[in-house]
């Protein structure tokens, strides 16, 4: 079921995570592995698999998810700026099927992907 994947579980309370911002449409908590001094995932509350099946009806909560971005942003002092990434199935890489905004920071990321040639 869409609704078991591990960010829903988090979301529910179901297992621990270190919330930093939720409301009534996404909830924000620290990646488990980050790759960066300030790296959060933001979920939209509802699972929506990937970036591939948002439709119109999601636009409330897709806007959401970059306000509550930018409320990160500002609690964790990253007025320098950040990045923020969505990983979409397989060639992005995106391994959990639940759509989230990775907000990462706190240090100059350099280029946004090595280029191969
Ligand atoms: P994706 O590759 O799908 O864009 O990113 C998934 C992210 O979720 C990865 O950065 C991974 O470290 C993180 N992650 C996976 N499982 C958990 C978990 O149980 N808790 C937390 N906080 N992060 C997780």
């Amino acid at each position: 079921m869409p609704e078991d994947t591990i960010f829903a579980k988090i979301v529910r309370g179901e297992i621990p995570a270190d919330v930093v911002y939720r409301d009534e449409h996404v909830t924000a908590f620290r990646d488990i592995h980050p790759q960066a001094p300030v790296h959060v995932l933001i979920v939209p509350n509802r699972v929506i698999p990937s970036a591939l099946d948002v439709t119109e009806e999601d636009e409330p909560v897709l806007g959401r998810l970059f306000t509550a971005a930018r409320r990160v942003a500002e609690q964790e002092g990253l007025a320098d700026g950040f990045r923020l990434i969505v990983n979409c199935r397989a060639h992005g890489g995106q391994e959990v099927d639940h759509l989230h905004l990775h907000l990462m920071g706190g240090e100059p990321l350099g280029p946004m992907r090595v280029r191969r040639r």
